[in-house]
């Protein structure tokens, strides 16, 4: 497996050879940053946590040269913060026992170019190779403009991909923004209640963000356990963190589907159930 960037490279845990270690990929998560993969598919990884057959890939698409930096890390250059980044989100794959690690390295602007097919055809490389059967990447109404970037990329890889070859799921998970939002009925539910400390040691390792002010670690949890104590549906006792994602599956069995019809079509029946609560009462 090359990857395209001179400075891009694949960490492999259990160090199994590279090819071997991505095809035995059952549960796969795409994200923009290092520590987005640990906050949005907290569900993949732990369904191949500690389990024979399931083995959990991540790729991370950027560098993560824009990061805020304070404390210890305020004098750091970017190249410097490049290399923090990527010590923390290989410690985190070995923490996590990911079956391998992608670190594609590339600048966020590059992510939000639209034109940019290289990024595309990276990802669908990698996702041919690795072929799960779960794939989850950031929901199309974050509001943080790399993330989008990912996702749009990601569908599009995958429809350049055979039918029978893609994932039998995918799921558009949060990090800027939550879904809570969204019709109770309409949400996958994730219980992500499983090894509650291994949940927050990986959010805790990536020490280069939490110290620059912003305690991911405490919000991180802080929403999954909101998400499961607001939930109408389920008894608390059962599911102690909840992650909600919006199935993005439909739009990679039509590809003509658009994307902003989909996610628009959520938003809307939102705004019906809103609209319908409230005549009820008037
Ligand atoms: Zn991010």
């Amino acid at each position: 497996m090359k990857l395209y960037n001179s400075t891009a490279e694949i960490y492999i845990p259990d160090q199994k050879p590279v090819d071997e270690a991505i095809k035995r990929t059952t549960h796969m998560a795409i994200g923009a940053h290092q520590d987005d993969i640990e906050i949005m598919a907290y569900d993949g990884i732990i369904k191949c946590f500690n389990h024979p057959e399931n083995f959990f890939f991540g790729v991370v698409v950027t560098n993560g040269s824009g990061s805020a930096r304070e404390g210890d890390y305020a004098t750091y250059t970017d190249e410097e913060m490049i290399q923090v980044r990527k010590v923390e989100q290989k410690k985190a794959a070995f923490l996590g026992e990911f079956g391998a690690l992608a670190l594609l390295d590339y600048a966020s602007k590059e992510v939000k170019d639209s034109k940019n097919t290289i990024i595309e055809n990276e990802i669908k490389k990698l996702l041919e190779a690795a072929r799960p059967e779960v794939l989850y990447t950031h929901n199309l109404a974050d509001k943080h403009d790399t993330h989008i970037g990912v996702t749009t990329k990601v569908i599009r890889a995958l429809r350049q991909i055979k039918k029978e070859n893609r994932p039998k799921k995918v799921y558009g998970c949060e990090v800027w923004r939550d879904l809570d939002w969204m019709i109770d009925s309409e949400k996958v539910r994730l219980n992500v209640s499983g090894h509650p400390n291994l949940a927050a040691s990986l959010i805790e390792v990536f020490d280069s963000q939490i110290a620059g002010g912003k305690r991911y670690d405490l919000a991180t949890m802080g929403r999954r356990l909101a998400n499961a104590t607001y939930s109408e549906s389920h008894a608390v006792d059962q599911e102690n963190y909840v992650t909600f994602a919006m199935d993005l599956t439909p739009l990679i069995e039509d590809d003509n589907l658009d994307m902003i019809t989909y996610v628009t079509s959520y938003i809307d029946r939102f705004n019906r159930d809103v609209k319908e609560r409230i005549g009820k009462m008037l």
